[in-house]
């Protein structure tokens, strides 16, 4: 709480631990940086969340490429920065994971690009309320690496969920169902989807599934973080 009052006050400082950043330093500090459970590559972080929704999604094709920076693991260090990042109007964090992210994905190096990078959507009411849409900060911070066009126009938002958080996974699927549709634009063939934090993978499968019903051929997911059970 401190930290994170530190970190609007004087933005110089980590967004973790509330130190003052070295000069390389930006946003969170080596220190902090090294407490976060990290996937040692793409093929390993991609075989992790492939297998997270092999396990939530049986019914659902993989995705055709995925690419997750961290484990999360409940109250570490970096969920009280990711969790800055989302309510916190911390808008940097996302153009720091955002990059880190856009690196990974590059290292993976399969596809040739993205006709389009997208962010998983937020409804308009939560967007007024955070002033932001944290997926779309690190969407635009990855695509500044990978190149590609960054589009929000694709899928609608249309129903406000509520927060997955503390939901049974039986009632996440039920809660995402129907919020996302196409929103009539035709796709191109292959999309980057990119979301923060990957949790049961309900929302992301639905996302997916909007962009392929828009006609995407071929679509990868990238995220922040998956969450561990
Ligand atoms: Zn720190």
């Amino acid at each position: 709480m401190l930290e994170g009052l530190l970190h609007l006050l004087y933005p110089d400082v980590c967004a973790g631990c509330g130190r003052l950043l070295e000069e390389e330093e930006k946003e969170v500090c080596k220190s902090c940086t090294r407490s976060f459970d990290a996937f040692s590559g793409f093929g390993a972080s991609e075989a992790a969340l492939f297998e997270a929704l092999r396990r939530s999604h049986p019914e659902c094709p993989p995705p055709g490429s995925a690419c997750v920076l961290y484990r999360f693991h409940k109250s570490d260090r970096l969920q009280d920065i990711l969790h800055r990042m989302k309510y916190g109007g911390v808008f940097r964090l996302g153009v720091f994971f955002g990059r880190r992210l856009g690196e990974m994905v590059a290292d993976g190096g399969r596809t040739p690009g993205f006709d389009a990078i997208v962010p998983v959507p937020l409804h308009r009411l939560r967007r007024i309320e955070r002033t932001y849409n944290q997926s779309e900060v690190i969407a635009r911070a990855a695509a500044s690496v990978l190149g590609g066009e960054v589009r929000t126009d694709l899928v609608l938002r249309r129903k406000d969920t509520l927060p997955q958080a503390g939901l049974s996974p039986v009632r996440r699927k039920r809660n995402v169902a129907d919020a996302f549709v196409p929103s009539g634009r035709p796709a191109p063939r292959s999309v980057l989807l990119v979301d923060d934090v990957l949790t049961t993978g309900s929302t992301a499968v639905a996302v997916m599934q909007a962009l392929e019903t828009a006609g995407a051929g071929h679509v990868s997911l990238a995220v922040v973080a998956l969450a561990t059970a």
